[in-house]
């Protein structure tokens, strides 16, 4: 392993590699991102590829709008199938506090350019006529949303960036920091030192253990989230949007030549617990089901866990760590940062090469937020 870098990533998931990526085509050079397993092996790989634009925080609308831009045109980019699907994404809302409180952020949304729209329920049935509209007084949708092949879309960010001349080294943990005198020194690995005044933190779920080796408390919590897929299931059309109830958290959406489902259990506490819980997967299944019974003939063909990496306001830490000169983070994306992955990769060069993002201003999630109190809620988090 080379003793000294320009700029060291931890972390190869969609926010290390796109980092490393949008540095290196600023033209940075010298750059070496560190993972202790392989490339998109973490939270990324366990996501269920969401991308969406409809937020509740402009900043979060902002990222998600300028990435999707990046998703249309990924694929001619970075000569990598990742197979986007437009296909909406439609929220279920079952109360009229929730309803004022989302047709307040779709004016936000709309304010901002985003097309997403207020649905009837008579609209939401032409839109997916397998739910049952019991309790349900109306949704929101935009037509731009959709999902991606998370691993793709990583490895089109971390084989360009290599092409650039990034190192990507795997199976290479971070155990230590250095600092001396208030300022980032190097970083030690398992595999060897590396001297470097600049250390970029893209390590998901893991990132307060990683914030601790430098000294740092990077509030960002490992939660568990499972999602299951259901073997081949043609009784619904694979047309259909990414539906999501919102008051429960119960998403599924068609993929592969079947249906992907998910429903966070927002009762269980942090924890590195990555075993999937079958008795969840009976509630998940049950309550799928109860919005639209036509699952009732599907099976499912297998189940994983991942963590959420959630912070205090479910809003990631996008920005310099003030405490230690030359170290920086990316994480802590609450469970949608797939998706806004080339924003904050574009942001992140931006901040470190020209000393502030342009792209969007990423201010509202400086980490030092949390310690002076501004917090800064996201309130659609499914
Ligand atoms: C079930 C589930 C569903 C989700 N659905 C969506 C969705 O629909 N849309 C969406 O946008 N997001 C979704 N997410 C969230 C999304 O997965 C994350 O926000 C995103 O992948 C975070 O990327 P990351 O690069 O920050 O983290 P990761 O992908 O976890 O990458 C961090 C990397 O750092 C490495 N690392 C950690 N510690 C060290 C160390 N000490 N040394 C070296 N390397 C280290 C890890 O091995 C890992 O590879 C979902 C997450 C889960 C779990």
């Amino acid at each position: 392993m080379r003793n000294s870098a320009e700029i060291v990533v931890i972390g190869a998931g969609i926010m290390g590699c796109a980092i490393a990526h949008a540095l290196a085509e600023r033209g940075q050079r010298d750059i070496v991102v560190l993972e202790r397993d392989a490339i998109a092996r973490g939270a990324t790989a366990d996501a269920a590829g969401g991308i969406r634009q409809q937020f509740s925080t402009a900043t979060n609308i902002e990222l998600a709008r300028w990435s999707v831009r990046v998703w249309e045109r990924y694929e001619e980019r970075f000569a990598v199938d990742i197979n986007f699907r437009q296909q909406g994404y439609l929220f279920l809302l079952d109360s009229p506090e929730e309803e004022a409180t989302f047709r307040r952020n779709l004016a936000l949304q709309q304010s901002m350019g985003v097309p997403s729209r207020w649905v009837t329920p008579d609209e939401i049935h032409e839109l997916n006529p397998y739910v049952l509209l019991d309790g349900v007084v109306g949704g929101t949708f935009c037509p731009e949303d959709g999902w991606a092949d998370t691993y793709n879309s990583t490895i089109g960010f971390a084989r360009t960036a290599r092409d650039l001349g990034v190192e990507i080294i795997e199976g290479a943990e971070v155990t230590g920091i250095g600092v001396a005198n208030g300022r980032v020194t190097g970083v030690v690995t398992s595999e060897g030192t590396i001297a470097t005044p600049r250390v970029v933190i893209a390590s998901g779920p893991q990132t307060r253990l990683v914030g601790r080796l430098a000294g740092v408390d990077l509030p960002v919590d490992p939660y568990r989230r499972m999602s299951f897929i259901t073997e081949p299931f043609d009784r619904l059309p694979e047309t259909l949007p990414m539906t999501i109830e919102f008051s429960t958290g119960l998403y599924f959406h068609p993929e592969s030549r079947g249906f992907l489902t998910g429903m966070g259990n927002r009762e269980e506490p942090s924890s590195f617990n990555k075993t999937v819980d079958e008795n969840w997967m009976i509630t998940n299944v049950e309550n799928l089901i109860r919005r639209a019974p036509a699952f009732e003939e599907a099976s499912i063909m297998r189940g994983w866990a991942g963590f959420y990496e959630v912070t205090p306001d479910d809003n990631p830490l996008v920005g310099l760590v003030d405490e230690v000169e030359g170290l920086a983070v990316a994480a802590g994306f609450s469970g949608h940062g797939f998706m806004q992955g080339p924003a904050i990769g574009a942001c992140m060069a931006e901040l470190l090469l020209d000393g502030a993002a342009s792209t969007v201003d990423i201010t509202p999630f400086r980490p030092s937020r949390f310690r002076e109190g501004q917090l800064n809620q996201e309130h659609n988090v499914i």
